[in-house]
This record gives structure tokens, sequence and C-alpha cells, in this order.
């Protein structure tokens, strides 16, 4: 009895207490309708003047006459929350203000990381793949058991980071790989070349074959750090998915295309907050002072190479932001650059975040559309990202799996 007062009181509060932050659980059977004149379906259709009902954690219909509206977005744009691809979801800055990068484990590294989660969830995405920390790990649990608020995070564990011959044998590279699906991971990093400066190979044909190879039986995606060459032979070793890529060739992509591997490029904001934040970057590991006039060097040949990208036939290409310390919750600036620097289609550009970016986690069924039978991950933007992109910027509505999140309505 004592348990039903509490639970009843608790749902006072959340229905008639008209917080913008809900529970961090469905409530069960509780029927919720979103009222929206305009809804991007995540896979390149408009839906106008409909609403969504939601029980639990899904969508179970699209129905124009539910009612009653519990969440009136009309005037608004009401999409799937978004998907990013590349973040490093724990890097952040210490309490010196600098670069700390992803591996902290002191309890300020830990609240930076969370609140890492919380920025990146407010700025509407519901749905992260984190690249390259074992720490992602009690995050990603923390999220998915709700006690913590974030997006659901997918994360490599500890990557394979390539060092020539250093980097094992075969049997040793499939052994770690191994490893890395024992420790939780949901799919495996790999380091495949330096930068798009030094873009040598890191890791052998054959090594690169062992880590896919082995990775694809155990059922793991592989996302390679690839530029120029490496991104030829990864996509022979059967790997997944290519991030950054600059320095491949048109025949390079078009066997992408051939194998059905995706590609993860950027078009800016990882080089743009290098630069924003060049002060606590500057001088810590891997950011000598002088990299920086290098970094904006590179902006234009990152922006040549995707539109090379956007140039062949049937590349699938991902949203993948690299958001690390500093840019977290500023995910969304990434479709701003890839629609006004390098003209990709903003129709396109969402459903790099959407449908395409769900397919590309093989979670297609799951997330990534507004439709029956997804989980209720729905964002509102004020303002059409497809007239003017820099609509991202306003996400003012967020819901995952059912629960509301924010509401900032207008
Ligand atoms: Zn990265």
């Amino acid at each position: 009895m004592g348990t039903i007062k509490i639970c009843s009181f608790l749902l006072f509060v959340v229905f008639f207490g008209g917080p913008s932050i809900s529970t961090q659980a469905p409530q069960k059977n509780k029927q919720i309708v979103i009222a929206a004149s305009t809804v991007l379906d995540g896979k390149g259709g408009v839906l106008h003047d409909t609403r969504i009902v939601i029980e639990d954690s899904k969508i179970v219909r699209i129905d124009p006459n539910a009612t009653p509206v519990n969440y009136d977005l009309r005037g608004l744009t009401v999409m799937p929350g978004w998907i990013d691809s590349h973040v490093h979801i724990t890097w952040s800055f210490g309490p010196d203000g600098k670069n700390a990068g992803a591996g902290g484990t002191t309890p300020y590294a830990t609240y930076a990381a969370a609140a890492n989660a919380w920025a990146t969830l407010m700025a509407g995405f519901t749905t992260v793949q984190s690249v390259g920390s074992t720490n992602d790990l009690p995050l990603r649990d923390a999220i998915a058991r709700g006690a913590l608020p974030g997006p659901r995070i997918l994360t490599s564990a500890e990557p394979l980071i390539g060092n020539g011959e250093k980097s094992g044998t075969p049997d040793e590279i499939r052994a770690f790989v191994r490893k890395q699906k024992e420790a939780g991971a949901d799919l495996i990093k790999i380091f495949a070349a330096g930068s798009v400066r030094r873009p040598q190979m890191l890791l052998s044909q054959e090594q690169l074959n062992a880590a896919c190879y082995e990775a694809k039986k155990l059922g793991l995606r592989t996302l390679v750090h690839a530029y120029k060459d490496a991104v030829r032979a990864s996509v022979l070793a059967g790997c997944t998915e290519i991030e950054h890529g600059p320095l491949a060739t048109d025949d390079d992509l078009k066997l992408m295309v051939q194998k059905g591997v995706w590609l993860d490029p950027q078009a800016g904001l990882v080089m743009e907050n290098y630069l924003l934040n060049k002060d606590k970057f500057s001088g810590t590991p891997g950011y000598p002072e002088e990299v920086f006039p290098a970094i904006r060097e590179m902006i234009p040949a990152y922006h040549d190479f995707f539109k090379q990208a956007l140039k062949i036939p049937g590349l699938k290409i991902v949203f993948g932001s690299d958001a690390l310390a500093g840019s977290h919750g500023r995910n969304a600036e990434e479709f701003i650059d890839r629609v006004r620097d390098v003209g990709m289609d903003p129709i396109a550009a969402m459903v790099s975040a959407n449908s395409l970016a769900a397919e590309a986690l093989g979670m297609r069924d799951k997330i990534g559309s507004i439709a029956p039978g997804l989980e209720a991950d729905i964002i509102a933007l004020d303002g059409d990202p497809i007239k003017d992109i820099t609509a991202v910027r306003r996400v003012v509505f967020v819901m995952r799996g059912g629960v509301v999140y924010k509401d900032k309505g207008r």
C-alpha cells in the first residue's frame, strides 16, 4: 500500500507538476499524444497535420484523430532524435580548463562525462556511438538502466590503435578483438592510419584482415579511422565503416559502394572546435602549439573530400561529428557545415542522422524513423532545417524512449 501511495504521488508530480524533465522510465500503459503540423519521418518523407501516439517507450501509431493531445508541437518541425555515429562522450576539459582526454577516472572526469551526455541529449541526439574509451562502458550502462539522463550509447570500449608490427600478430589482434567483445563492446574501433598530414598506414593488410574478420565473426561492426591507402585496405579487409577518409581516390570510394561500406566524413565541427578552444588544447598531449595552423589548413581538404564523396553515386554517407571536449552539445553544428560549406542536401543531411545512421548501426527496426513499432525518440526544432539549416541549433523538445527530457515550447 505504501508503495502505491508513493507511486501515485510521483505520478501526480509528473503529470500535474509541469516539469520539463520527466521520470526516466516510460509510464506503463500511459498513452502520450503529440500533435504536429510538420513531421520529417527520418527516411526523407514529410507528414503534415498529424498526431504521433506513444505507449511505454514506443510509437504505436500515427493517427491524426488521436486524443487527448499531451504535447502540442504544431508550428515546429518534429523528427526522429538524431544519431551521431562518431563521438567521444567521456572526452572533457579538466579542472584546470585544459584538455583532459577521454580516459580520466577522477570524480571530476566522471561528472564531466555525465554532463557531456546530458548536453548531447539536450541538443537532440538520442543515440550516439562513442568510439575510443573503456570509460564509455559504465556511462552507457547507467543511462541504459535509467540512472542517468543521456543518449543511448553504443561503444567500442578500447580501440585497436595501429602501430605497425607492435600492434601484434594476426592472432594477437584477433585476441584483442575478442577481449573487447567480452568487455561489452558494441563495435570495434580501429586506427589504421595517421592523420591527413601523415596518412601512412599503421596496420598492414594482414592485420586489418584479422581485426575486421574476427569482429564480423563475433557479430560486431568495425569502424576504421582511415586516410588515403588505409581506406582501400579497410574495404578489402571487410570492415564496416570508414571514419574521416580524406585522400581516398574516386576508385576507392566506388569500391566502398560495391562492398556496401559506410563513409563517415567530417565537414568542419571537429576542426573548428580545436580552433575555438585552442588555449584549452594547446600544449596537451597530441596538441603542440604548432599544430593549430595546420588544423586550420586542413579544413578545405576535408571540404574537398566531402564534395568528392557526394559525387559518388550510391555512397552511403552517415552523420558523425567526432564530438569531443568543447563540442558535446554542439554536435548539430556539423549539419550546418555539411549543408553550408559542402553543399549537402539538407534532407539528406537529416536522413544521414536518422534512418541511414540507424541502418549503419544495424538498428533500423528500432530507431531513426517516426513509425509504429519504433522507439519514441522524437525531437522538435523551432524552424525548418530544410529551408534554414541553422534551425538545428534550436531543439526545443526532446523525448527518448517515450520519456520527455526537454519541453521548452515556444
Ligand atoms: Zn574520433
